[in-house]
């Protein structure tokens, strides 16, 4: 196989310093894309150049750096609204990550609300982000977690999430793609079926967001969450998008500097959205790193990212399941770009280490589902992620990679 002519990989490949990193005297094959992307130089130069430039607080001075500062984070944040085709940019509120963001519905949308026996509605896909805030939330208000199955394939069960939607479910959260086993979910689906029942939806698009466009108002979802440094963007940024008339009526979900119009030891009136929820100095260097990684997925094309991240997925599925003593696991029909396997007679993390040995990084671990290990009744799994740098030619080198691995553990 190679790599589509319109495609230029090479001048991609170009842009990602670390990808010219050798490992153990091998070339870097980074397939752990799942866990965090890397970064064009595009995102470094950004965020070097406010750092060299343009550094201060935001949204506090009225000193040139403090302007400038501010206009750089704002930018970002009409780059993201853009980019998910929120309304408008006030919907968009800036968090830690998609864990942050997931956490805040938790504590400031669904617990004020939630009384004892009511429901909250996730998949047995979920990250364990996606069902440990609900845990919480549960044991602070007496409601229950409700858990929609899935099947051998890695498929949610449909006709059984149309069964757990009641007049008690009160939120549903679910995974768009599973970080586990790329299972796409039918978002839009899940949504109507719940939007019928005028139940609210927080849609977890962590793997979504940087493989596949997304459009928070055609899904009509009403919140959904990713991480900047699964889009070729920094750590310890991320986004939440709320629909308005939702995100106006929650309380705060912290309290401190930004989030307030006024404080006084009587009482204190918040700020408008999105600031009411972007309590004390924000990650400045994170936002500007973000507002530059979806530029440059922007020039490269959503659509053209998906496509090539497709045929690596054809092509390593392929590749993978001529090799006798691999099973994969998740074999859902709408599959994003990863493979999550394990072999007969090697574990996870022995596999791991083996193909480091080669310069391919894969993640082996539970990937922070648990529950999806325990379906498929296996401690750990080894994944391969791609992302819009990848090549053919690094799959063949992970097949081979992990052909060789199973002759030395034979
Ligand atoms: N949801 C999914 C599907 C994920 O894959 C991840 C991270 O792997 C998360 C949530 C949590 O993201 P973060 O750690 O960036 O908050």
């Amino acid at each position: 196989m190679t790599n589509s002519a319109q495609y230029d990989i090479a001048s991609i490949r170009n842009d990602f310093p670390i990808l010219g990193r050798q490992i153990w005297n091998k070339p870097l094959v980074y397939l752990d894309n799942g866990a965090s992307t890397q970064h064009p130089k595009q995102v470094i130069e950004a965020v070097k150049d406010l750092y060299e430039n343009h550094y201060s607080n935001v949204h506090r001075g009225v000193h040139t750096l403090s302007q400038e500062s501010t206009n750089l984070y704002d930018d970002a944040r009409v780059k993201v609204r853009g980019f998910i085709h929120a309304a408008c940019v006030h919907e968009v509120i800036f968090t830690r990550g998609t864990t942050e963001s997931i956490n805040l519905v938790a504590q400031s949308y669904a617990r004020p609300l939630l009384k004892e026996g009511d429901e909250i509605l996730i998949t047995h896909m979920e990250h364990h982000s996606n069902i440990v805030p609900w845990q919480i939330v549960c044991e602070q208000t007496g409601a229950k977690l409700k858990v929609v199955p899935i099947n051998d394939a890695g498929e949610l069960e449909l006709g059984h999430f149309l069964e757990l939607l009641n007049e008690k479910t009160k939120l549903v959260s679910v995974v768009h793609v599973s970080n586990a086993l790329g299972t796409v979910n039918p978002v839009k689906e899940i949504i109507d079926a719940a939007h019928g029942m005028d139940i609210p939806v927080l849609v977890d698009g962590a793997q979504a967001v940087p493989h596949m466009p997304v459009d928070v108002q055609a899904l009509d979802a009403d919140f959904y969450a990713f991480s900047g440094h699964k889009i070729y963007g920094p750590t310890g940024v991320g986004v939440l998008y709320g629909k308005e008339k939702l995100l106006k009526a929650m309380p705060p979900y912290q309290g401190g500097g930004d989030m307030i119009l006024s404080v006084s030891f009587e009482g204190t009136t918040y700020n408008q959205l999105p600031y009411k929820f972007e309590a004390g100095t924000p990650n400045i260097a994170g936002v500007v790193g973000l507002g530059a990684a979806l530029d440059y997925v922007n020039k490269i094309g959503l659509g053209a990212i998906a496509a090539h991240e497709h045929g690596l997925l054809m092509y390593a599925t392929s590749k993978l399941q001529e090799i006798d003593g691999l099973r994969i696991i998740g074999e859902a029909e709408q599959k994003a770009g990863l493979i999550s396997f394990v072999l007969d007679a090697v574990h996870p993390h022995d596999i791991g280490t083996m193909l480091d040995a080669e310069g391919v990084a894969v993640r082996a671990g539970h990937h922070c589902a648990q529950p999806v290990m325990e379906r498929y009744g296996v401690p750990a799994t080894a994944r391969a992620s791609f992302a819009m740098y990848n090549t053919y030619q690094e799959i063949d080198v992970l097949a081979e990679a992990i052909k060789k691995t199973i002759n030395m553990f034979k």
